[in-house]
């Protein structure tokens, strides 16, 4: 893979040693899955408290990309203003540290417009986020006499999504694109597709639940409008658009939900045009191909260190990440969990200041360490976030633990559960 010039503060020595020797010890063993991928955890164990760390965490290509290219664009523009459309990744730090280095965001992360477009001239430079942006927002930049394309953080894997949309959208398909609505990369995604084809988006399987009725029939074709506003392309007719459907994705989403809400689709259209597996592409395109790696990879590595039996989980990244969050469901349906965006957050060793996605807000949670030695934690981090972070996090429990144990006997010591 591609190597990226990410600032060192980033960085992590001890994670990095973990994940290199991880990765030479997986080359000397049988592939533990039928797919040949390991996703169990890594032990470190510290004595009084052992942390089972998933197999794959942390920045991933696009994001490293995003960072390589903003911190580049800095250096090689001095003097200029220099504007990111929005937050560039979701990590708060990461975002801090541009807007240090002077850095001005055009837009927050719901699209709502801090700095007009209007005050822009042809000089400044415009950073396009990881999550891409929409076409319009691209047009006005142009306007202006801003190049949209030159400093393009855009994920490859999000650019891939919209390549399979145009490919299916050219085959006559709708696309409905399963995402959070007011998500950057979502609406880029719907503006992108929508420029070929009609579009809708689906929230989640009760929204695709609420669609099937509309491809069925069973429900009224005037109640859609209402039902999906603002969720829906320009002219989309509910009678005619929903006869030949794709299912693409916010590429952050759960890929098992998504692959439920599209084999529940794929379902839906067998049954009311009664097609078999070989002509279910007459109305149902196949866009397996477009989930992205890190998502899947750390998803994949949530469900194998969920198989280790431990007292809580800890995980580490921004609070409005999206793939963050996700793997913070995952270990929250098994076992106590606190998504935390720094060490600074465990307060002390029986306090724990921690983020709720239900009430978007952060709660205190008293004896979150159970009295049972060794504590036993399962941690990851999402794919915007820092390894530095999830280092930190770790010297803050050695300080809680009174644990002095160097990294280097730590590395020796290095096993994989049985
Ligand atoms: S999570 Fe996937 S699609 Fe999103 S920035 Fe990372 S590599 Fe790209």
């Amino acid at each position: 893979m591609k190597q990226f010039n990410v600032p060192i503060i980033y960085r992590s020595p001890l994670i990095a040693a973990i994940k290199n020797k991880r990765k030479a010890l997986d080359k000397l063993k049988k592939p533990a899955t039928p797919s040949g991928r390991d996703f169990s955890p890594t032990l470190l164990d510290f004595g009084p408290f052992h942390i089972y760390l998933a197999r794959h965490f942390g920045f991933c290509y696009g994001v490293e990309n995003a960072i390589d290219i903003a911190f580049r664009t800095i250096e090689e523009n001095p003097g200029k203003r220099i504007f990111l459309l929005s937050e560039m990744i979701h990590n708060p730090q990461v975002n801090a540290d541009l807007l240090e280095k002077g850095v001005q965001f055009l837009q927050d992360t719901h699209g709502k417009q801090v700095i007009p477009f209007e005050s822009l001239t042809k000089e400044d430079v415009v950073i396009i986020p990881a999550f891409g942006t929409t076409l319009a927002i691209e047009k006005k930049l142009e306007e202006i006499g801003i190049p949209a394309n030159k400093y393009d953080t855009t994920c490859p894997f999000v650019e891939k999504v919209w390549n399979r949309s145009e490919q299916i959208a050219e085959k006559n398909y709708t696309v409905i694109v399963h995402g959070k609505p007011t998500h950057e990369e979502t609406r880029a995604t719907f503006s992108h597709a929508s420029a070929h084809t009609p579009t809708v988006i689906v929230n989640d399987m009760a929204e695709a639940g609420a669609l099937a009725l509309y491809i069925t029939g069973e429900k009224s074709a005037e109640l859609f409008e209402t039902e999906f506003a603002g969720k829906f392309s320009a002219g989309f007719d509910v009678t005619r658009d929903l006869e030949r459907i794709g299912v693409v994705n916010q590429t952050t989403m759960l890929a098992s939900h998504t692959q439920e809400i599209s084999d529940f689709l794929k379902l839906v259209m067998l049954k009311k045009y009664n097609l078999n597996d070989q002509t279910i592409e007459e109305r149902f395109a196949d866009t397996r191909d477009t989930l992205c790696y890190a998502t899947n990879d750390n998803q994949s590595a949530v469900y194998g260190m969920l198989e280790t039996e431990a007292d809580l989980a800890i995980v580490v990244g921004g609070y409005n990440s999206s793939n963050t969050s996700h793997l913070v469901e995952l270990c929250a349906a098994k076992l106590p969990t606190y998504f935390i965006n720094n060490e600074t957050k465990i307060i002390a060793a029986d306090t724990i200041q921690h983020y709720d996605c239900h009430t978007r807000s952060e709660n205190i949670t008293k004896h979150f360490l159970p009295g049972k030695k060794p504590v036993k934690i399962l941690m990851t981090s999402g794919a915007s976030c820092p390894d530095a972070l999830v280092e930190g996090v770790i010297e803050k429990l050695k300080t809680i633990f009174s644990v002095n144990k160097p990294v280097s006997e730590l590395l020796e010591q290095l096993n994989t559960p049985a």
